[in-house]
């Protein structure tokens, strides 16, 4: 049997390092679902479109794990992964995320890139819409202050300009839009697993979780 195991959570929460992690430890392929609605985001700017006027057909998008775990997204061929955390996109993808056909589209492609393998996925409806058949769901959250502390830091790396208020009132912005849009808003998945890492560093995280994951592995 094909582990399936989903974090959910709000912006910053540090879900993409935890699925990371876990995917290494286990070998599980890690699907990061947030990239579609951005890679959809650019590919939307790029192209001058109307959200409404994208359809499957326009949009030829394939994902791999590269042999370190790392994951990559392509559009028409072309790895843009490094290209879809700009704070160009940070703005205006909720927007487009709250789009129905949008969405449509998005579970389509990220159900497809699993379908047959192990994986652990991340993002906001991964437990409650994508794979609400999952065999392992966790909910990630922190304090708003110390995920908007983990966005600056990660900026600064990448010597994107800005300041600790402004990324603040972004996750502020984004939490409030996707956990109050109509179509699969930001909630806790029936049955998941609660975690608040705000005061733990990722192998505390980790050594704490591991565990249950191991036990869920063993079931199966
Ligand atoms: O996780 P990340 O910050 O890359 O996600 C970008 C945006 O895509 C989120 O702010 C959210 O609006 C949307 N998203 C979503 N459902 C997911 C993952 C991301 O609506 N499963």
């Amino acid at each position: 049997m094909n582990l399936a195991i989903t974090i959910d959570g709000g912006a910053g929460a540090g879900k993409s390092v935890l699925a990371q992690t876990i995917a290494k430890r286990l070998s599980l392929f890690y699907l990061n679902t947030g990239a579609f609605y951005r890679i959809i985001t650019l590919f939307i700017i790029k192209n001058q479109k109307k959200p409404q006027d994208i359809s499957l057909k326009d949009l030829d998008i394939s994902v791999k794990n590269t042999k370190n775990g790392v994951f990559k997204i392509y559009l028409n061929g072309s790895d843009v992964s490094d290209k879809l955390y700009t704070p160009e996109i940070d703005n205006t993808v909720s927007e487009i995320a709250i789009i129905e056909k949008i969405r449509g589209i998005a579970h389509h492609l990220q159900r497809a890139a699993v379908k047959n393998i192990s994986f652990i996925a991340e993002g906001r409806d991964t437990g409650t819409v994508i794979f609400p058949e999952a065999g392992l769901k966790i909910y990630l959250d922190a304090m708003p202050e110390i995920r908007a502390k983990r966005r600056y830091l990660q900026y600064k790396e990448k010597k994107i300009e800005k300041t600790f208020d402004e990324v603040l009132s972004n996750i502020k912005k984004r939490d409030m839009i996707d956990s109050t849009r109509v179509r699969d808003p930001l909630k806790i998945p029936e049955g998941a697993i609660l975690f608040d890492n705000s005061y733990l560093s990722i192998a505390e995280e980790v050594e704490i979780l591991l565990p249950i994951i191991l036990s869920y592995k063993e079931t199966m």
